[in-house]
């Protein structure tokens, strides 16, 4: 099959978050699988250019309507880690990539329903006609719309699209001028059945036209898919996807194990697998030593992610201070893009600046991550709400154990050491049901005194973790059976 892979995000040059991880991670196991898989990504001048081969400019003067102009742009190709990737690049004044960020610019919505209109606008004139479109998140949900409304009629009869949501939190909503941007007709498309928000009638929600227009539409895990229907976590969108359900449902993400990946990593000192777990320990003594924490017989606790609302900033500041006072270490990963939440984290550091049993590293910093993720013993992933999460599967092919929240693709992917409805040789961390500090607490009392009082049965979880299978090796098969149900054949 020829697939196209529309996105904001693609690991590692483009990457905020999971998305930029599952776009990489899935486009490879498809390609690897002998299909002609193809990202088409806008040119962020943030990028790392350091890691695209062969860079060159493929496409000049490609010519985009929007806003009542045409916009120029030049398309370049080049290899990620083997993936072919285009990158559109719109030579205007308002520089709509050429922003020293990824996200959280104001003009966010009109910059990505540029992308979209370029990123059909290219497919076109390059005469591509895939199978399939793949598209994802808010950024990209007028590619379908675009496609019914005018490529279609232009040609582009073949390609079906799939739509994954990869968080509801966030919708793009916005007004109606975005649609008279890239040439459609408010009146026609401000319906309730349409791109109009349905709890705002002035607002266009860029997420909820993706649902509608697409041909399948999914989310990344089964239980997130639930709770966004059925239980009041859908952010608004239940009614669309419960009149969408037919065609909706929930895909657990994998992780690249050529990405992440003990055996092989070479972002860590010491390889090691599930057979040489001790190996795993001298990765911990490296990580003290680059954090200048102590060395000392304590465990060490890990938060890797985005310090977001939706992640449990209370319950990560929480964690740390319960670890640190029940004999354990604490070792933090993350920056925020809001202000008042990187704050308070600062203010933390600054505090406990010279713990020996602490660190707090507030910066994105992906080598790091690598290290953490092999040297730490468990990782702690308090989230609000969590549509897949990827750092407890990544936590669990390095052996740390995960001690989650009861939600979405957490509670898909981690099985309690006590309480799992599940054979012992499955059970791989601890989870906890209210997002409360008793609830964690509770969580984080049995992982430590498990730690220090049955250390067979904790390194038992270690490799129950690492022994799991949670590679694309199955998502991706998933994908192909939906790509398969709604190709044109
Ligand atoms: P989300 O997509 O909501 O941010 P996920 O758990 O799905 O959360 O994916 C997070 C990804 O981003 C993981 O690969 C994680 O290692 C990475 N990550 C998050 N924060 C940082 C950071 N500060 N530095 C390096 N990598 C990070």
């Amino acid at each position: 099959m020829h697939i196209v892979m529309v996105t904001p995000e693609c690991a590692p040059v483009a990457k905020v978050g999971g998305l930029g991880d599952v776009a990489q991670g899935l486009s490879y196991e498809l390609s690897i699988r002998g299909n002609l898989v193809e990202l088409i990504l806008p040119k962020y001048d943030c990028m790392r250019y350091d890691r695209i081969w062969g860079l060159t400019r493929v496409y000049e003067r490609l010519m985009v309507p929007f806003h009542n102009q045409w916009i120029h742009c030049d398309v370049y190709f080049g290899f990620v880690d083997g993936l072919k990737c285009f990158f559109i690049e719109p030579r205007s004044p308002q520089n709509f990539f050429n922003r020293g960020v990824f996200y959280g610019q104001r003009d966010d919505p009109e910059r990505y329903a540029f992308f979209c209109r370029a990123a059909l606008e290219f497919m076109l004139k390059s005469n591509k006609h895939p199978d399939i479109i793949h598209c994802h998140d808010w950024q990209t949900g007028l590619v379908p719309l675009l496609l019914f409304e005018f490529y279609k009629h232009l040609g582009m009869t073949h390609p079906r699209v799939c739509y994954t949501l990869h968080n509801v939190g966030h919708q793009g909503l916005t007004g109606e001028h975005i649609l008279r941007q890239v040439g459609l007709n408010p009146a026609l498309f401000m319906r309730p059945d349409r791109a109009q928000d349905d709890y705002s009638p002035a607002t266009v929600n860029l997420m909820k036209t993706g649902i509608v227009f697409s041909n399948f539409v999914t989310t990344v895990s089964p239980r997130y898919s639930h709770e966004i229907r059925s239980t009041g976590m859908g952010h608004g969108l239940q009614r669309v996807l419960n009149a969408h359900g037919a065609k909706f449902g929930g895909v657990l993400n994998g992780i690249d194990y050529n990405s992440w990946n003990a055996e092989i990593d070479p972002q860590i000192p010491f390889h090691y697998t599930a057979d040489k777990l001790d190996d795993k320990y001298r990765n911990k003594e490296k990580l003290r030593d680059r954090l200048l924490l102590r060395q000392d017989f304590k465990p060490l606790v890990a938060v890797v992610g985005r310090l977001d609302r939706q992640k449990g900033v209370e319950l990560v500041r929480h964690a740390m201070f319960y670890a640190l006072s029940h004999g354990c270490q604490f070792v933090m990963l993350g920056n925020s893009p809001d202000p008042a939440i990187n704050q308070e984290f600062w203010r933390l550091k600054h505090e406990l600046n010279d713990h020996p049993d602490c660190h707090l590293e507030l910066a994105y910093n992906e080598e790091l991550s690598h290290l953490i993720y092999a040297g730490s013993d468990m990782i702690v992933i308090p989230s609000v709400y969590e549509p897949c999460g990827l750092t407890q599967m990544i936590g669990m092919k390095y052996g740390t154990v995960p001690i989650v929240r009861n939600t979405g693709g957490l509670a898909d992917t981690v099985f309690d050491a006590d309480h799992a409805p599940r054979p012992y040789h499955e059970r791989n961390g601890f989870v906890f049901n209210d997002y409360n500090y008793q609830g964690l607490e509770s969580a984080m009392n049995r992982a430590v005194h498990m730690w220090y009082q049955s250390p067979q049965y904790f390194r038992e979880l270690a490799v129950n973790g690492m022994r799991t299978d949670y590679s694309w090796n199955r998502p991706a098969s998933d994908y192909l059976n939906i790509y398969d149900l709604i190709r044109e054949k």
